[in-house]
C-alpha cells in the first residue's frame, strides 16, 4: 500500500502532521512536488520566491535521501498528475497540508471531490498556522478586523504545542519512472541577477531551525527596543522560513518555550505578538478572500489615486532612485536580498500610496515579484494597513515622514550609509535629508543632487498635504 504526500508550501520533514498521516501505516510513501504555478494565478510565484523554492525542494530532497526516500518532481495540472501517480503507484490515499489564499482553496477542493469520487482518500491537514481561521472568533461568530482583540483571543486559547518530532527513517518511494529535474523547472533566473540573495540566503529546514535557536540565544533579549532599527540585525529573518513552511508556528514557540517559559512575558512576548500579527493575516485572507486586490474597507474603493502618468515616479520608486534616503535604501535592500526591515516595508510603502499617491496594489505587486517572503497574506495586510484601508489599519492620516522615520530609527545612518554609499560622506544631520545640506557641505561630501544622487522626486510636505486633500474626497 502507498500513499503521497503532496508537498506545496511545507518544505519540512519536522511538525508535519501530514507526513505523520502519510506514514502511519508502514506504507510505502511517494513525497510529491508538483510545479504548476498558473494554477496559483493571479499570484503565480515571483522572481525572488522561485529562486528561494529552487534551493528549498533541493534542501528538502537531501533530507528526504538522508532518511532513505527521495522527492519525486513533477509538473502539469495537479488533479492529472495525482491521478496519474495514484494509478501508477497504486496509492489509495492522498495527504497534504493546508493553505489558506483563495485560488489554492478552490483548486484544493475540486481535487479532493474529483479524487474522492475516485475512492482515494483525500486528507488535509493544519500545519501553517497556530490556529486554522476559522477557529477565532468574537463575540458575534464574526471574525476580527482588530489585532489586540484578535491576539487575546488566541492567546486565550493557546494550548502547549507539541509539535512532532521528524521521523528518523521513512518508508521507500514506489517504483515508478524518474520525475522532473528540479533544474528543468527553470526556478533560477537565466540573467543572474541573484548573487545578492546566494550571499544572504540559505533556504532549507535545517537553516530555518539555527535561525530561530541563534536568534533566542541573542537578538530575542533586546527585540522590543532594537526590532525597530533597520541598521541592525535585531529581528529573526524568519519569514521566508515561514513562508515555505521550512520551520512551523508551533515547533517556534515550543522552542520560545522551552527556553523562556511563558510566550506571553518579557523578554519573548513582543516577538510572539509578531507571529501572531501572521496569524491575523491569514485568518483576514481567509475570511476576505477578495482583499488581495480589493480595500478591505470599502470606502477606499473609489480613493482618487493620482492621474496622469505615474509609471516614471513608480520606476524611480522600484529601483531606489527617488531622492528620499530612507526609501531608496529600502527599496535597495530588497532588490539585493529579496528582503527588506518591517520598519522601512511600512516608510516606502507610505511614500507610494501617500506622497506618490499610487496605488497599494502596484506597491504589492512589485513586493510579490522582488520578496523572498512574498506571502499573499502577510503582503495584503502590510499593504492595507500602510496604505490606510485595511484592518486596523494606520489612520490614513498618519503619513509617515521618511526623513523623521530615518532620524528616529537610523539615528547613525548606517543603514542609509551601506544601500546608498553614494550618500556615506554626508554628515549624519543631512544624510536623512541631503537637499537641505549646504552646497559646500554636499561637495565635501562629494554628493551633487540630480548627477550622484537624484533630487527629491516630491515635495514631502506638499505631496503629504494633496495626499490628505485626497482623503477628504472619501472621508463621507
Ligand atoms: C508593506 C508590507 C508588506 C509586507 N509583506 C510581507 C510579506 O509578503 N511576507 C511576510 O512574511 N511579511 C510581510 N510583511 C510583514 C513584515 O514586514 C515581515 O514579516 C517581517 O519584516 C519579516 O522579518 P522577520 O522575519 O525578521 O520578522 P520578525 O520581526 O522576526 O517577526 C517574526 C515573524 O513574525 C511574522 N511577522 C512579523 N511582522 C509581521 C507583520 N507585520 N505581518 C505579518 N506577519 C508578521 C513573520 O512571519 C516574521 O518572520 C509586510 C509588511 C509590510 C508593511
Amino acid at each position: 500500500m502507498t500513499a503521497i504526500l503532496w508537498l506545496r508550501r511545507d518544505l519540512r520533514l519536522d511538525d508535519h502532521p501530514a507526513l505523520q498521516a502519510a506514514i502511519a501505516n508502514g506504507r510505502k510513501l511517494l513525497p510529491l512536488y508538483i510545479h504548476a504555478p498558473d494554477e496559483e494565478a493571479p499570484w503565480q510565484p515571483g522572481g525572488a520566491s522561485r529562486w528561494w523554492l529552487h534551493g528549498s525542494l533541493q534542501s528538502l530532497d537531501a533530507a528526504l535521501r538522508e532518511r532513505g526516500s527521495r522527492l519525486h518532481i513533477a509538473r502539469g495540472d495537479s488533479l492529472e498528475v495525482l491521478k496519474r501517480l495514484a494509478a501508477e503507484t497504486g496509492a489509495t490515499e492522498i495527504h497534504w497540508s493546508r493553505l489558506y489564499d483563495p485560488a489554492t482553496r478552490e483548486r484544493d477542493t475540486q481535487i479532493n471531490q474529483a479524487l474522492r469520487a475516485e475512492g482515494i482518500r483525500c486528507d488535509s491537514h493544519c500545519s501553517t498556522l497556530l490556529f486554522e481561521p476559522w477557529e477565532i472568533a468574537n463575540a458575534e461568530q464574526q471574525p476580527y478586523r482588530v489585532f489586540s482583540a484578535f491576539w487575546r483571543a488566541c492567546v486565550k486559547a493557546l494550548k502547549e504545542p507539541q509539535p512532532l518530532s521528524a521521523p528518523e527513517r521513512l518508508p521507500p518511494a514506489p517504483e515508478i519512472a524518474e520525475g522532473a529535474n528540479l533544474d528543468s523547472l527553470e526556478l533560477l533566473p537565466t540573467i543572474p541577477w541573484d548573487a545578492g540573495l546566494t550571499a544572504t540566503w540559505a533556504p532549507g529546514e535545517r537553516g530555518a531551525q539555527q535561525r530561530v535557536q541563534a536568534f533566542l540565544d541573542g537578538q530575542v533579549a533586546d527585540y522590543g527596543e532594537r526590532r525597530d532599527q533597520p541598521g541592525i540585525p535585531g529581528t529573526s529573518r524568519l519569514s521566508p522560513f515561514l513562508h515555505f513552511g521550512e520551520i512551523s508556528p508551533r515547533r517556534i514557540l515550543r522552542m520560545v518555550m522551552d527556553r523562556f517559559g511563558d510566550p506571553t512575558a518579557k523578554p519573548v512576548e513582543a516577538f510572539v505578538r509578531e507571529i501572531g500579527w501572521r496569524e491575523l493575516a491569514y485568518h483576514l485572507l481567509y475570511h476576505f478572500p477578495q482583499t488581495p486586490a480589493e480595500p478591505l474597507n470599502a470606502q477606499f474603493a473609489d480613493f482618487p489615486w493620482a492621474s496622469g502618468d505615474v509609471a516614471s515616479q513608480l520606476k524611480a520608486w522600484q529601483h531606489g532612485q527617488t531622492g528620499i534616503p530612507m526609501v531608496d535604501a529600502g527599496m535597495r535592500e530588497l532588490w539585493h536580498t529579496g528582503w527588506m526591515h518591517n520598519r522601512v516595508r511600512m516608510v516606502v510603502a507610505s511614500f507610494l500610496t501617500k506622497n506618490l499617491l499610487i496605488p497599494w496594489q502596484e506597491g504589492a505587486r512589485w513586493f510579490w515579484d522582488t520578496l523572498v517572503d512574498a506571502d499573499l497574506a502577510s503582503n495584503t495586510l502590510g499593504w492595507q494597513w500602510t496604505a490606510g484601508c485595511g484592518a486596523d489599519a494606520a489612520p490614513y492620516f498618519r503619513v509617515f515622514n521618511p526623513v523623521r522615520q530615518g532620524e528616529r530609527f537610523d539615528p547613525d545612518g548606517s543603514y542609509v550609509r551601506r544601500w546608498c554609499p553614494e550618500l556615506a560622506k554626508l554628515p549624519d544631520k543631512h544624510l536623512h535629508q541631503p537637499w537641505t545640506a549646504p552646497q559646500p557641505v554636499l561637495r565635501t561630501a562629494g554628493v551633487k543632487l540630480g548627477e550622484h544622487y537624484p533630487a527629491p522626486l516630491v515635495d514631502l510636505g506638499k505631496s503629504r498635504e494633496r495626499a490628505l486633500a485626497a482623503y477628504e474626497q472619501i472621508k463621507g
